[in-house]
């Protein structure tokens, strides 16, 4: 069997890893626009398929047995072409996705949006000195904040320059506690903006936020499509895997 693993996260790489070391072939794809990525061990493939139909080629081209998306919980369209090609090509299809931050004990206190822009206009009415968190494909999102005295921090610089209000701060997680800390105390941060990206890496922030008294306003994930086999640790996909294999396995 093949599994073709959708990457471009931490658990996709530990699903690689716990993969390989079984010794079950796969390879990951990653979307190929970060400079300098963080690759799992296995072969790797890098770039878009062309949408679904392209991914619906792919599989069918590569005989891939199985495919686990485990892409971040914002990459959306790609959750959705992985749903809509498997079905096509017939391929089982597994979702390995972060727990989300709604299970957090500070979650009933913080305000959940549906999108960037409704996390724009509640921010701005909660407090002056705003810390965004959201990516930096979502900065432009925010463009009623240009005028505001904005901390925009980004695991890469964005194409394009932020408003010159904005302070923009390149660096990648995990964070600490302590550090994140001293970052809102050092840019007056009251009003923290992140997306439901769930996870441990970057949740430092949340307890540094509640720690200061910094509100915090969470953007909500898109939906799953319907049906689609969910779990929150790579373990429980390599038990997956296992299984498809017994099942195909004459006796
Ligand atoms: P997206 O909006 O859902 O996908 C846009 C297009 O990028 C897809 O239609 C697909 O192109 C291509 N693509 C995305 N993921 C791919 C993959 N793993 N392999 C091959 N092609 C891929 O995705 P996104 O939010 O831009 O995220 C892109 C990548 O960055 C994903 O792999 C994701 O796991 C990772 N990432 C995203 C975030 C985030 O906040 N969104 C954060 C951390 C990491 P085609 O239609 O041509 O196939």
């Amino acid at each position: 069997m093949t599994v073709l693993i959708l990457g471009g996260t931490a658990e996709g790489r530990a699903l690689a890893s716990a993969l390989v070391g079984v010794g079950t072939p796969i390879v990951t794809s990653v979307a190929g626009r970060t400079r300098d990525p963080a690759l799992p061990p296995g072969p790797v493939r890098s770039g878009g398929f062309g949408g679904a139909a392209g991914l619906t080629s792919w599989l069918r081209d590569h005989a891939v047995t199985a495919v686990i998306d485990a892409t971040h919980p914002f990459a959306a369209t790609m959750t959705a072409h992985a749903a809509e090609a498997c079905t096509a090509a017939g391929v089982p299809l597994l979702r390995l996705e972060r727990p989300s931050w709604r299970a957090h004990p500070d979650a009933p206190s913080w305000t959940w949006v549906a999108d960037h822009e409704a996390a724009a206009a509640t921010a701005s009415e909660l407090g002056d000195r705003i810390w965004l968190t959201v990516g930096r494909q979502s900065l432009a999102r925010y463009a009623r904040l240009a005028r505001w005295p904005v901390l925009a921090r980004v695991a890469e610089a964005p194409a394009s320059a932020v408003p010159p209000a904005w302070t923009l701060l390149v660096d990648r997680g995990p964070f600490e506690l302590l550090t994140e800390r001293a970052l809102m105390d050092r840019h007056g941060v009251r009003v923290l903006v992140t997306k439901d990206a769930g996870g441990v890496h970057t949740a430092a922030k949340l307890d540094a936020a509640r720690e200061a008294g910094v509100a915090v306003v969470v953007v909500a994930r898109p939906a799953l499509p319907p049906g689609l086999n969910t779990v929150d640790a790579a373990p429980a996909a390599v038990a997956w895997v296992r299984g498809l294999s017994t099942r195909s396995t004459p006796v």
